[in-house]
């Protein structure tokens, strides 16, 4: 299991902030930082500690069995990220 970012994301950085195993990329000093809608959760690292939930200022991030039904896909999309 892991959690998953979902397009509501605003690239605000406080997840990235919250984050114990710094799981969640690109960060600001990455090169595709500009480039990505959104940021994205490592499933393969995240340790589903739950920190970065509260501190997410648009809700977007969700326990991947909590992922709205409309937003399903975007376990594949965040996985996908780290797999370039
Ligand atoms: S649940 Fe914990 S380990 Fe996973 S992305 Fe959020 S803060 Fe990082
Ligand atoms: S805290 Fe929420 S809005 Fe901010 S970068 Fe993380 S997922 Fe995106």
């Amino acid at each position: 299991m892991a959690y998953v970012i979902i397009d509501t994301c605003t690239k605000d950085m406080a997840c990235v902030d919250a984050c114990p195993v710094d799981c969640i990329h690109p960060k600001q000093d990455e090169p595709d930082i500009d480039s990505v809608p959104q940021l994205y959760i490592n499933p393969e690292e995240c340790i589903d500690c739950g920190a970065c939930i509260p501190v997410c200022p648009s809700n977007s991030i969700f326990i991947l069995e909590e992922l709205p039904p409309d937003k399903a896909h975007f376990a594949e999309i965040n996985a996908n990220y780290f797999r370039k």
